[in-house]
Parts: C-alpha cells; structure tokens; sequence
C-alpha cells in the first residue's frame, strides 16, 4: 500500500529596504558598488559606547510593503536584540524585532496549479540589519583565511515570513514571483536576487495526508533565485517522503541548498527563538506609528500587480498568459500603458493593446535574454515603440522588417521611420509595381506554372516566394499572393 502525503511549505524572504543610507548610521548602503570596508563607522562596525538612530525611511518602506500586503499595521513597534556569535555578526547581536513587528496578520493571493486562486496568509513583515560580508580564500598562503568586509553590515533589511500555507513546490514559486512583484511595484526593494538583495529560507516538511500535526521542519537556508528555490524544495519534498515511506524519522535540521548537484546537505540542527535571548533594545526607544503616517503612505501605494491584470484583461483584451506575462515585471507595464497612450487613438484599443504586448512580452523579452541586459540598458521608448506598431498596421512595412527595425531600437534607440528610410527597409503596397513584378516571376517560372495548372497547389507558395525574392522582401507579402493566386487561376480558366 502506499500512503499519500501531504507537503507543507513557508517562506521567509529577506528583501534589502531601498535607501540612501544604512538603518541606524548614516554610512551609504551602496555596498554593492563600493571598494571593502569604505561605507564604515564606528555605530556599523559595532564599537562600544556609540547609539544607533533609526532610519525613518525604512520604517515607512515597511509600512508600505506591510500595506501591499493587506497587513494590519502596528500602531506601536519596538527593536529586540537577537544574540548571536558569529565573525559577520559586529556587535554580537543583530537588532530586528522580536514580538511586535511593524506589520502583520496580511495575506497574498496566488494561482495554485492545484486549486486555482489561492490566499497565501502572511505572518509578519518586520524590520532589522543585515552582517557583514565574510570571504573565505585560500589563495595566495594555501592556508584558509577568511576577509571581512563590514558594508553590508546595518544595511536595512525587512523580513516577510508566511504562514505554512503551500502544499507544493509550484505554489512556494507563484508565491515568490507574485511577492518579487508586489515589492518591485510598491518600489520598497530592488528585489534584485542575483545581488543577493532578495534571498529566500524555505521551511519543508511532510505528513500523512489527513494529519492536523506538522511534520518534522527542514529549513534550507538562503537560496538565490527562484528556480533554485523550486529544485531545493522539489528534492527535499522526495526525500523526505521517501524516508516516511521507509517508516524513517526526520530530523529537524537546517540544510544547505547545493545548485551544482541538485542536493541539499544537512548543516547543522536548527535553532529555536529560545536560543537567541531575545530583549528588548535597550538603545532605542519604542516608535509610534500614527493614522497620519499610515494614511499618507496608503494613498501613495499604485496599481498592484494583481488589479492591473484584471484590467489589462477586461479593458484591454490581453489573455491570461499574455496578461501573467506583463505583470510579472513593473517596467513592462509602464512601457506598455505608455506606448497605448500614443497608440490608441489612430488604432482599436483592443489591436493596439494585442500589438504592444506582442512586442513587450516576446521580442522585448528576446532582446534582454539574447544580450543579457537590463531595463536600464534598453533604449527603446513607448513613442518609437507606438510609431513601429503604426508602420505595420499601415502596411508600410511588414512583419519581418520590423523585428529588424526593433532590434536596432532596442541597441540604440531612434525613429523607427527614420531606421526604415536609413536601412531601405518599406514595404511595396502599390498594385501595379507588384503586378509588374508577378507577370516577370511567372513567365520566367513557366514549370511551377504548369505544377500549378495540373493540380499542384503547393506551386503558389513557391511562386510568391519567388515575388518576394524578387523584389528584395519588400513586396507586400499578403497583396502578392493575392495576385499571384488570381493570375493563375486566370490562366486555369483559359
Ligand atoms: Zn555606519
């Protein structure tokens, strides 16, 4: 017999807060770009005697995250000191919040491959410091040593845990993708994960389906992008249903996710809250947040992701998946809102919001993955994107010309009309140029002619590609073949 499981999963997702400087001194967060140990001073680097200062720009880009969240709001919050050894660690404890975090009790809607909508509870969005940066080399003594680089350290992070709300790997990915897109549009994070400024802890554990107890919790700590999130989870919900079914126990245990063999390692056995001796930090004391506050930031928070979709879709006439696609990314859609506002008077609202999807969500997204590039590197803008969709749909050029056309926009920016004169790239639309150049291919094709009046139809595609070579590409490929296709059932008849 075998039994059925059930899988249980939460998330805990660290999201670096978009500030100028670090959460309680006034040292630049830009550690990413900056050479080691030069955003310091004595408050990040943990000296005695000196006080730390709230950032109150990262209280608010909590708020606001915990707002998007449907969260409830604290109207009072406080810092705790979590107490920990380790090198990265300056002080020895790490400041965060403890039992009173700024926003909690929100919930997040997905699309479950299973059950379709989905609310992902939320537990808590809280507020606390990133550690310094170690490097473990060996080079040049051959001996182990470990660099530490203090940049990071007091960089303002927020914490956003779930309930165990996720019965599947593919659940725990739209929950990610959907809170990566919440928080790029609320503007509160980069959320950038290859920068390390979105990472993920991902609790699993596994039971007897119909079992109200939880399993036996593995924790895999800090993984970096979303498809290895879902191959840590897919590999541990195996084993651990492989080692109920064997009649095994599980051990409760934190395990590292290793992307080159597809495996996770048990690290060491997890810790509890217990372990931390949580207080009360005493150099900081407790903030207020007023109705004022709230209310000021609630009325700054845009369009979500999810609302947008159902607009595109009922206003627009975008498809699920065309609409899925375009939400999944901010700069998406205000490229796409942008280039319908220079678009939709001179075509249907409907044709030019289909067209400018096509070119956002396929070409656009051909561009980046073939040159590996960002937004801010694309100097494509919604004006010339809207006067290419309009050289189409009036037949001045054709399809392929344009993809040409938009991958030199892409490059290096300009008039689309301008690329087309520059490159000789325009469509033949005038009848009578065409039918000169139809009368030429067919007398000199007379044997495809023949295939054709002896019940050969596959002889007209031939023949209208022989129109199109002939004219270097630029007849209209529609009007060609209409004609060509008269012509010889011109000749059939005589
Ligand atoms: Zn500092």
């Amino acid at each position: 017999m075998t039994a059925s499981y059930e899988t249980v999963i939460g998330l805990e997702v660290h999201s670096q807060l978009l500030t100028s400087s670090k959460m309680f001194c006034p040292c630049g967060s830009d550690y990413q770009e900056s050479e080691p140990n030069t955003r310091v001073c004595p408050v990040c680097m943990g000296m005695p005697g000196v006080l730390p200062v709230v950032n109150k720009k990262a209280v608010g880009l909590v708020i606001k995250t915990g707002l998007a969240l449907e969260c409830e709001i604290s109207t009072e919050t406080k810092f705790d000191r979590k107490n920990y050894p380790y090198p990265d660690l300056m002080k020895g404890y790490q400041i965060s919040q403890f039992d009173i975090p700024i926003a909690l009790n929100g919930r997040l809607s997905i699309k479950s491959p299973d059950t379709g909508k989905k609310y992902i509870r939320i537990t808590r969005v809280h507020l606390e410091e990133d550690v310094a940066k170690l490097l473990h080399r060996k080079e040049p003594y051959g001996e182990a040593y470990s660099l530490l680089d203090i940049n990071r350290a007091g960089v303002p992070l927020m914490e956003i845990v779930s309930e165990p709300d996720m019965n599947s790997p593919e659940e725990a990915n739209e929950y990610l993708t959907s809170l990566h897109s919440i928080i790029r549009f609320v503007e509160t994070s980069t959320a950038n994960m290859e920068e390390g400024s979105f990472r993920c802890d991902a609790n699993i554990s596994v039971r007897p389906l119909g079992s109200k107890e939880l399993g036996s919790k593995v924790e895999i700590k800090n993984v970096n992008s979303f498809r290895s999130v879902f191959r840590a989870l897919k590999y541990e919900e195996t084993r651990q249903r492989k080692l109920l079914a064997e009649g095994q126990n599980i051990e409760q245990e934190t395990r590292g996710w290793s992307d080159d063999r597809g495996t996770t390692v048990s690290q060491r056995t997890k810790e509890y809250a217990a372990d931390y001796r949580y207080f009360p930090e005493p150099d900081l004391p407790p903030i207020l947040i007023s109705h004022e506050w709230v209310n000021k930031i609630q009325s700054e928070i845009p369009e979500l992701p999810a609302e947008k979709k159902e607009r595109y879709m009922g206003i627009f006439g975008l498809s699920d998946y065309d609409a899925s696609v375009m939400i999944g990314d901010r700069e998406s859609t205000l490229l796409f809102e942008n280039t319908l506002l220079y678009l939709s008077e001179s075509m249907g609202q409907k044709d030019a919001a289909k067209a400018a999807a096509n070119w956002i969500n396929v070409d656009l997204n051909r561009m980046k993955n073939e040159l590996k590039s960002s937004w801010s590197e694309t100097k494509l803008g919604p004006r010339e994107l809207a006067n290419l969709i309009m050289l189409v749909d009036d037949g001045k050029i054709s399809n392929s010309m344009a993809k040409t056309i938009f991958d030199e926009m892409f490059v290096n920016g300009g008039d689309p009309i301008k690329i087309s004169e520059k490159r000789g790239l325009s469509q033949i639309n005038d009848t009578s140029s065409i039918q000169n150049i139809v009368t030429e291919t067919l007398l000199e094709n007379q044997s495809a002619v023949d295939d054709f009046l002896n019940g050969r139809d596959s002889a007209v595609r031939y023949l209208v590609g022989q129109v199109m070579k002939k004219s270097k590409g630029q007849a209209n490929p529609q009007v060609a073949s209409d004609m060509v296709t008269l012509e010889l059932n011109k000749q059939k008849k005589q």
